[in-house]
């Protein structure tokens, strides 16, 4: 009798013990997969899952984004009978993978040396750490200072060693009196629309290295650069502070889709790239090359997005000025002067008078090509 006691209670003891194991588990998973680090799309799926309502329009959006996906890219129905949407007239549009290539309008350029050297810098350290395995923290160290050097390398906007770089317009007679005013950052709605009347009235052409988000908002801001005979190149989609640290695929990713926004946009295509800030890696070079883009710094720049004093801008640019110069402003993200007005409309009359008290003319980087 007491034995069979004994037994029923080890077993609900058991019992309650195994339960409350397999709860403290439950909750650490929990609390494992609420801190886990999740993708942006997780968290605001997780954040959205308690109330019924936002979560029933991303399902929405979400189911109504894969229809149109399959339409376009035609895949095939998910269920057998069930008919998903298709497009019954022909397509429009070619597909990107059967769309012949434009021409090229860059010739095509050796990789730049830092690349190769790198390349064969890591060759030599692998066969060295190879036959001299215990030389190890030395073959490290030769590695660092390689990633270091390049790393430094892409910091400096205006340096060559990455790949070619237009700092200044090509050499030659038809850049003899020829300076280009770049414009970064926009379309803005606000600044645009003024630079653009502002250099109709002085007739002068310039280049805008426009934001592919941006002339996604202001698609008839970036026809009207063009049809205003300015030149509208590529300054990435969004612009964003990480580009440096960019590996290939995301810079292709990035620069192909702001080059697709801005010819949707405006019909031209872009010819020139500038970097986010100017910085870049060892990594650009052969991106911009597959996508036939030439990279164009800056000979001068004012700092016209923190300077708010119009007139310590125009000396920056001004000192100095030559024959083939490039000089870069904002008409996106302005600095704003004392008075509350864009730098960049204060500044561009003082630029633009010292130029011609110089006789010096105005065209954009593509008429600046030496085969233009
Ligand atoms: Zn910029």
């Amino acid at each position: 009798m007491d034995k069979a006691v004994a037994k029923t209670l080890a077993e609900a003891a058991a019992k309650a013990m195994a339960k409350a194991a397999a709860e403290a588990a439950a909750r650490a998973m929990a609390s494992t997969v609420a801190n886990a680090p999740h993708h942006v799309f997780q968290r605001a799926f997780i954040r959205n899952h308690s109330s019924s309502r936002p979560r029933r329009a991303v399902l929405r959006w979400y189911r109504s984004r894969s229809r149109v996906t399959r339409t376009i890219h035609g895949l095939p129905r998910m269920k057998e009978g069930r008919q998903e949407a298709r497009l019954m007239n022909p397509f429009s549009t070619t597909t990107p993978g059967v769309m012949p290539a434009p021409p090229r309008r860059w010739p095509q350029t050796g990789y730049p040396a830092m690349l190769t050297a790198t390349v064969a810098w890591h060759v030599v350290i692998l066969a060295g750490w190879l036959l001299k395995p215990a030389a190890w923290p030395w073959w490290l160290a030769a590695i660092f200072v390689n990633h270091a050097i390049f790393t430094v390398t892409g910091l400096l906007p205006r340096t060559s060693l990455l790949g070619p770089n237009w700092t200044r317009l090509p050499a030659g007679k038809h850049n003899a009196d020829a300076l280009a005013l770049t414009i970064d950052d926009g379309p803005d709605p606000v600044v645009t629309p003024q630079v653009l009347d502002l250099l109709d009235a002085f007739e002068v052409r310039a280049t805008f290295f426009c934001i592919g988000a941006n002339v996604q908002r202001y698609p008839a801001l970036a026809r009207e650069i063009v049809a205003r005979g300015h030149a509208l190149e590529n300054h990435s989609q969004v612009h964003v502070h990480t580009f440096s640290v960019t590996l290939p695929h995301a810079l292709t990713r990035e620069i192909e889709a702001a080059q697709r926004t801005l010819e949707a946009a405006s019909g031209a295509r872009p010819m020139f790239f500038r970097a986010p800030a100017g910085l870049r890696n060892i990594f650009l070079e052969p991106v911009l090359r597959k996508l036939d883009l030439r990279l164009a710094t800056w000979t001068r720049r004012g700092y016209d997005t923190r300077e708010r004093d119009p007139q310590v801008v125009a000396r920056r640019l001004l000192d100095g000025l030559a024959a083939r110069d490039i000089l870069l402003l904002h008409d996106g993200n302005a600095a704003l002067t004392a008075d509350g007005k864009p730098v960049i409309l204060e500044v561009l009359p003082r630029v633009i008078n010292a130029a011609r008290r110089q006789r010096l003319r105005f065209v954009t980087l593509r008429e600046a090509r030496v085969d233009a």
